[in-house]
C-alpha cells in the first residue's frame, strides 16, 4: 500500500472551493447581522466537513480493510467522535477550534475597516484547520480498518514531504503495536502506517 492521502487531497480541494461560495453569502457587512451570518456560514462549514469526511472515511476504510466495510452511520459516528476528541498534536478539539475561528472572524469584521481582509483571513484559517482535520481523519481511519481486521503491529512510513523533519525521519520503518502508535510529530505530517501482522 502506498500513501492513503490521495483521496484526502481531493476532499481538501473540494472543501476549499466550497468555503469561497459560503463566504459570498456575506454581502453586506453590518454589525447587526455579522454574528448571525457567521453562525450560518460556520454551521454550513461544519455540515460540509461532516459530510465530506464521512465519504473520506468510507473510501479509505473500504480500501484498507480486507475483511470489512463501514456503513455510512458508523463512518459519520467516527467523524463526529473525532471532531470532539482532543488532538495532542494540534492541542485543540476540532469543534471548539472551529467555533473559536467563527467568533474571531465575527469580531474581526465588526472591528475592522477592511472586512474583505477579514473574510480572506477567515478562509485561509479554515483551509488550514480542515486540511489538518482531513489528514487526521485519514490516518485514524487506516488505524481503525487495521484494528477491525485484527492487525497487531504496524510499520511507520515517513512521507516524502517529511524527509526534512528529524523526528519523522527517525521514525521511518519503526514498528509499533497497533494500540500504541505515537501521535504524529507535527501538524500536517503526512506519514502513514503499513500493517505487518
Ligand atoms: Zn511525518
Amino acid at each position: 500500500m502506498t500513501t492513503p492521502y490521495k483521496k484526502t487531497d481531493k476532499t481538501i480541494a473540494y472543501l476549499n472551493k466550497q468555503y469561497s461560495k459560503l463566504f459570498r453569502k456575506l454581502t453586506s457587512f453590518d454589525e447587526l447581522n455579522v454574528i448571525e451570518v457567521s453562525h450560518e456560514i460556520y454551521n454550513e462549514v461544519l455540515k460540509l466537513v461532516e459530510q465530506e469526511s464521512t465519504r473520506l472515511v468510507k473510501t479509505v476504510y473500504d480500501s484498507y480493510s480486507e475483511n470489512h466495510t463501514i456503513s455510512t452511520t458508523d463512518a459519520t459516528a467516527f467523524v463526529l467522535a473525532l471532531m470532539l476528541a482532543y488532538n495532542p498534536v494540534t492541542k485543540y478539539v476540532y469543534k471548539n477550534e472551529l467555533e473559536r475561528k467563527r467568533s474571531r472572524f465575527a469580531e474581526g469584521v465588526i472591528a475592522s475597516d477592511s472586512p474583505i481582509e477579514e473574510v480572506e483571513l477567515a478562509k485561509r484559517l479554515l483551509v488550514a484547520l480542515n486540511r489538518q482535520f482531513e489528514d487526521d481523519v485519514t490516518f485514524d481511519t487506516v488505524v481503525k480498518a487495521f484494528e477491525d481486521d485484527g492487525v497487531k503491529e504496524v510499520r511507520w512510513i515517513t512521507a516524502e514531504d517529511d524527509k526534512r523533519c528529524k523526528e519523522c525521519k527517525s521514525r521511518h520503518g519503526k514498528i509499533y503495536p497497533i494500540h500504541r502508535i505515537p501521535p504524529k510529530p507535527h501538524r500536517y505530517c503526512r506519514c502513514y502506517i503499513e500493517k505487518i501482522k
